[in-house]
């Protein structure tokens, strides 16, 4: 099957033949059908996430159908069904975390694209029980940023528990598919791009934000909770001073700079800090179930495999307009 594959962090993915793998005990073969492209493939490919798998196939928002069906797989697939493969690929099921409903900390868990072979190839083989059944109303393109933007962005949301005025820094895709829930729940969104950026809060107020502004800016009122989807942790900061008492930030990317230090006077009034790791397979669930309800609408722009260094290239420098999405297969079929 044909692969782009990291060898090294730094370096440019190489369009590969690789061996298509086989469906272990447990696991499903899918062909997969479209993948898209996620923060996190940048993070892994720059080097700034510690010990990938290598030479690794990235990639771990995965649309496909099964193609064939391990032994002792999860009897909620059969071959031909469309099934959606996120970041989380396996966990133990047996740690402390594990066993406390917190399976996204789990200390052995292994990742999509990440510790295990994602989803910028032909082939991708799965645990099935961390695969899910996708919305109908969703075509493979669509769907596929529902699978980490929406998934995680959705977990940082629910951390904000009841919180009305919600700012969230960093408008990208997770910004704008949570932005949708958040205001079919009634919530009020303060949308912070980065300074200057006219184009950027001129979408987000189209999607119906309350307020769009720099991410050096004061909001008009004080939130109750903040999410920080930018890599950037000079934002921690910013997002404290715009918190009202008792309210939080949420951080939920995988990767931030360093945060600078800042007087405590501005955590004081029991303002807390706080990050989101992962997801559970609980998460994907109920987003799947909520988001085509509201409807959640992605924008996405298309690539095909072997263009993923010019996703990746251009995800890095800010020029997408939407989630960037390689197109693999739409005949399956053929191996
Ligand atoms: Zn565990
Ligand atoms: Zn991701």
């Amino acid at each position: 099957m044909r692969a782009m594959v990291l060898d090294k962090p730094r370096r440019s993915l190489q369009l590969r033949d690789v061996e298509t793998p086989r469906p272990a005990k447990g696991q499903l073969l899918v062909q997969i059908a479209t993948c898209a492209v996620c923060r996190t493939d940048l993070h892994v490919v720059d080097g700034e996430l510690p010990d990938p798998k290598l030479p690794l196939i990235p990639g771990h928002q995965i649309v496909g159908r099964v193609e064939e069906i391990g032994e002792e797989a999860n009897s909620k697939f059969k071959v031909g069904d469309r099934v959606g493969i996120p970041w989380l690929g396996w966990t133990d099921g047996d740690c402390v975390y594990c066993r406390s409903n917190r399976e996204n900390l789990c200390d052995r868990a292994k990742f999509t694209g990440y510790t295990i072979d994602g989803g910028y190839a032909e082939f991708v083989v799965a645990d099935a029980r961390f695969c899910f059944h996708l919305p109908e109303q969703y075509d493979d393109v669509d769907v596929a940023p529902l699978l980490c933007a929406g998934m995680l962005g959705y977990r940082s949301y629910r951390k904000t528990g009841d919180a009305h005025r919600l700012g969230i820094y960093g408008f990208g895709n997770a910004a704008r598919l949570i932005t949708q829930i958040a205001i079919y729940e009634g919530r009020e969104i303060f949308a912070f791009t980065r300074p200057g950026d006219k184009t950027g809060q001129e979408s987000a107020r189209k999607l119906g934000t309350a307020w769009a502004g720099g991410s050096d800016e004061m909001p008009p009122e004080k939130l109750d909770a903040a999410i920080i989807f930018a890599p950037v942790g000079a934002l921690v900061p910013a997002a404290l001073r715009a918190l009202a008492k008792g309210g939080s930030v949420v951080c939920g990317g995988i990767h931030m700079s360093d945060i600078p230090s800042f007087p405590y006077v501005e955590l004081w009034g029991e303002r807390a800090i706080c990050s989101v790791a992962n997801l559970t397979r609980r998460d994907g669930e109920e987003f799947l179930d909520i988001a085509p309800r509201v409807p959640v609408r992605t924008e996405t722009e298309t690539f095909p495999l072997e263009e993923a260094n010019t996703a990746l290239g251009r995800f890095r420098s800010g020029e997408l307009s939407g989630t960037a999405v390689l197109l693999i297969s739409d005949h399956p079929g053929d191996r």
